[in-house]
Parts: structure tokens; C-alpha cells; sequence
């Protein structure tokens, strides 16, 4: 087992990987930027180093102060998180190179789905249904004119190497696709350092299910059940829940038999996320993996009853898992809000400063995942994610008066937050009635659906994306 693991991350995941350390015996090292010098990842974690100044470049995101930090403390592990450096092949390259552990599969691993249009083919070429699309980059407009005629119309304009909801145009016309091309490549490269594109059909409503996924260095691999993920805003996750309303059991069984075919044919050793998109004929489509933890990974531990943070580290440390397919049981139902200081009035614009009061509900069946506390100060370099507010009760009706009830006692003065909208989504009959797809907020806020031809504004928040720190 490790002797000492190094957190490398902040927020409410650092402090979330504490906790597993903990209860596994395992002293901890946090490392912080000058802007989390106040952070209750610090406050909680064994060790604490300063890395660098507030800006990702310079603290989070730079490898060689994370080295060593975990040399200088004596760490033989590190765990990334999710967003900055969690799925970033070279710094994994990196630590094994120096001798370190790092908590998640292998840099080989990580390069092959980081590229979204190579772990397409992978998929397709394990037997797993991918959405129609291009076999591989797009570079020539001409071409891809040919190609989305292929398809048809509309289609969706990827990254390859993009998360958090960038670098997507959704295109319903041959005219507007050399445009929307270069304006993707545009802010891929910026988003991303990597112009790489690629094509998909663009499915009208879908919904977005995921399957989290175990996998031990000894080959077993289980799945934990789905995540319906569909209600988003701009591409990015609001509100994650399980069971997914839009499934059954026999549709589970076979996303779940997917993901594993999937995950088996690359070897897959670790936590890990196959994502789907659900079509309204009952359709399941691979749309990419994501080889980390995921924010919304408490949704499975309430419906499981497994810790997966400490599962993750266990199998890093190369513990075979110790449970198989037939042990996985589910009970109940599980609701998570992403709750961000953004003022939902505004265009969900990012809302920094000092919290004064922070109420956090309590009760059977509520949990509560935050670094933030009273006084404390929301930096202005991060993603705005302040806490995750989940609840589970027996069925999705009680869990939605539960996520009600919570949300009314949930109390942050100071900054706005997106409790106020969560309220209303709980309320809102289409999202009671479970039939909602990725395209219902857009309806919620009367914002029109986004246009095919209009560019996606750049996203504010995206907690489990590459370089800012924050994640979908
Ligand atoms: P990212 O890695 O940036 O999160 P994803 O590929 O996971 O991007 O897609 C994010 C969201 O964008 C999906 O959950 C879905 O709502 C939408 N989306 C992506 N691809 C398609 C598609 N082919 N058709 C319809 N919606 C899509």
C-alpha cells in the first residue's frame, strides 16, 4: 500500500480524496496555489506544500512543482482528480518516470481516449456502437462537406482533444459546415493547444447516459450501474441521477455490457466512465471515455454503497477488486446538483468573493461534498463549483421532495449561487415527469435551443475539463 499519497488538485475533489486516505490509513499531501491558502483541503490534508502563484499555468497545471512537492514530502503517490492534470498522458509518463504512482490507468491508456476521434474507433472496432460520424480528423472543408452528406444532416463538429463542452458547433447546413469548422478549430486550439476536429451526427434530444466502470490490473472488470447526465447547459452537466429515468433493466444490463467490451478491449485498469447518448428510439451510442474520477461519482456510491475514490487507489496500488458483477446491487434513488457560484439571472456568470453565512443541510439521506465554509473566499481563477448537494431515498419521488427540502436549507449569503435554479428544476413538470432530454434547461430558461448556425458562447465552468480545473 502507499506510504503517502500527494493530492494533486483542489477544491471540494482534494478534500474528497482526503477522506478516502483516511479511512485507508494513508497520510496525505496537499498542494495549493497562494489563491487556496485558506482552503479546507489544506487545512485537512497531513502535509501541505505551496506550489506557486494563483494562475493554473504556474501551480496546478505545472508538473514540475508537483514533482517536487511529492519529493520533497516523501509521497509515492499522486492522485489527480478531475479537471487539470487528470487526464493529461504526459505528466502520468511523468511520474512513473520519477517513480511515482499515479492514480489512474496508464499514460497509454490516457492518450488513447483523450483523443476522442481515436477512442471512437477503438470502440467500433471492439463491437461497441458509435454514433455515425467521421473515421477519423477532418481537416478539408470539401471533404467534410462529403462526409456530413454521408451522415446526414445536421451534424456536430468535435475536438478531439476537448472537454468541458468546447470546441462543439452543431451545423444543419453543407453552407455554414467550413465556418463552424474553423471557428471549432479556433477555440479547440486555444481551449486545448489542438485544432483537431472530427464529425458526428448530431442526434436531436438525446439523453446522456453513462456507465461507471471498475477495472483491476488482474483484468475483472464490473460495472457500477449509469448516470443520467442530460440535464446541462451549454454541453456541461447540471444535475446527474440514478437510476436514469430513460432505462430499464434490460437497457442497463446491455449499456453495462457494452461499456465493459469496451473497456476490456483496451485493458481498461482503474475508474473510469463510458458515455453514451441515449436516442429517443432506445438507441445507445459511445461518445467518449473519461479515464478519471468524475464529479458527479457520488451519485454511484449512494446507489451502490462503494467508495470508488478508495476503490481507485486500492486498484492503483494493485489490489485485485474484491467483489464481482453479481455483488453489484443498487437501492434507491440518487439526485446530485452541481451547486456554483454563478448568478443564474445573469447568464450563469461566475460569482468570486467572500461567502458570509454557509448553511449546509443535514438529515437522513443528504450529503454534502464542499470545501467552502463561512468567510471563506472564492477565488476568481477556478471553476465556480462550491458544493454538490446530493440526496438518496427510496424512489425518485421522495428523492425529489428530499433534494427540495435540502435545497431550501442550504443558506450562502454573500455570493449568488445556482440554488435558486435548482429549485425551480425541481419543480419543473417536465423534469418531475423524468422525460426531459439534454435540450430541456434550454427550454427551462427560454433560451433558444442552441441555433445550428449561431457558435456556442465559450463555456464560464467546466469542472472536469483539461486545463481549468473544473469538470462535465
Ligand atoms: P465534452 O468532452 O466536451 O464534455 P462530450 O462529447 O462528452 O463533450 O459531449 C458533451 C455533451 O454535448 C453531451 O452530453 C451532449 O449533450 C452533447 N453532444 C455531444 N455529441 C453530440 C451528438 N453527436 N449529438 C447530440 N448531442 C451531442
Amino acid at each position: 500500500m502507499f506510504k503517502k499519497i500527494l493530492i494533486a488538485n483542489r477544491g471540494e475533489i482534494a478534500l474528497r480524496i482526503i477522506r478516502a486516505c483516511r479511512e485507508l490509513g494513508i497520510p496525505t499531501v496537499a498542494i495549493y496555489s497562494e489563491a487556496d491558502r485558506e482552503s479546507l483541503h489544506v487545512r485537512f490534508a497531513n502535509e501541505d506544500v505551496c506550489i506557486g502563484p494563483p494562475p493554473p499555468s504556474k501551480s496546478y497545471l505545472d508538473p514540475k512543482r508537483i514533482i517536487a512537492a511529492a519529493e520533497v514530502t516523501g509521497a509515492d503517490a499522486i492522485h489527480p482528480g478531475y479537471g487539470f492534470l487528470a487526464e493529461n498522458a504526459d505528466f502520468a509518463e511523468i511520474c512513473a518516470e520519477c517513480g511515482l504512482t499515479f492514480i489512474g490507468p496508464s499514460a497509454d491508456l490516457i492518450r488513447k481516449m483523450g483523443d476522442k476521434s481515436l477512442a471512437r474507433n477503438i470502440m467500433r472496432d471492439a463491437g461497441v456502437p458509435v454514433i455515425p460520424g467521421s473515421d477519423g480528423p477532418v481537416s478539408d472543408p470539401v471533404e467534410a462537406v462529403k462526409i456530413a452528406g454521408q451522415i446526414g444532416f445536421p451534424v456536430i463538429v468535435k475536438a478531439a482533444g476537448g472537454g468541458g463542452g468546447r470546441g462543439m458547433r452543431i451545423c444543419r447546413e453543407p453552407a455554414e459546415l467550413e465556418r463552424l469548422m474553423s471557428s471549432a478549430q479556433a477555440e479547440a486550439q486555444a481551449a486545448f493547444g489542438n485544432p483537431i476536429v472530427y464529425l458526428e451526427k448530431y442526434l436531436e434530444g438525446p439523453r446522456h447516459v453513462e456507465i461507471q466502470i471498475l477495472g483491476d490490473h488482474a483484468g475483472n472488470l464490473v460495472h457500477l450501474g449509469e448516470r443520467d447526465c442530460s440535464v446541462q447547459r451549454r454541453h456541461q452537466k447540471l444535475i446527474e441521477e440514478s437510476p436514469s429515468p430513460g432505462i430499464n433493466d434490460e437497457l442497463r444490463q446491455k449499456m453495462g455490457e457494452m461499456a465493459i467490451k469496451g473497456c476490456q478491449s483496451v485493458g481498461y485498469a482503474s475508474a473510469g466512465t463510458i458515455e453514451f447518448l441515449l436516442d429517443k428510439t432506445g438507441n445507445f451510442y459511445f461518445m467518449e471515455m473519461n479515464t478519471r474520477i468524475q464529479v458527479e461519482h457520488p451519485v454511484t456510491e449512494e446507489q451502490t454503497d462503494r467508495d470508488l475514490v478508495k476503490r481507485q487507489i486500492l486498484i492503483a496500488a494493485g489490489e485485485p477488486l474484491d467483489f464481482t458483477q453479481s455483488d453489484v446491487t443498487f437501492s434507491g434513488h440518487t439526485i446530485e446538483v452541481r451547486i456554483n457560484a454563478e448568478n443564474p439571472d445573469h447568464g450563469f456568470r461566475p460569482c468570486p468573493g467572500q461567502i458570509q453565512t454557509f448553511h449546509v443541510p443535514g438529515g437522513h439521506g443528504v450529503r454534502v461534498d464542499t470545501h467552502a465554509y463561512a468567510k471563506y473566499v472564492i477565488p476568481p481563477y477556478y471553476d465556480s463549483l462550491l458544493a454538490k448537494l446530493i440526496v438518496h431515498a427510496k424512489n425518485r419521488d421522495e428523492a425529489l421532495i428530499r433534494m427540495l427540502r435540502a435545497l431550501d436549507e442550504f443558506i450562502i449569503e454573500g455570493v449568488d449561487t445556482t440554488i435558486p435554479f435548482f429549485r425551480r428544476v425541481m419543480q419543473a413538470p417536465e423534469f418531475r415527469s423524468g422525460q426531459f432530454d439534454t435540450t430541456f434547461v434550454d427550454r427551462l430558461l427560454g433560451t433558444p435551443s442552441e441555433s445550428p448556425t449561431t457558435e456556442s458562447a465559450p463555456a464560464t465552468q467546466d469542472a472536469d475539463a483539461t486545463a481549468s480545473g473544473t469538470a462535465i
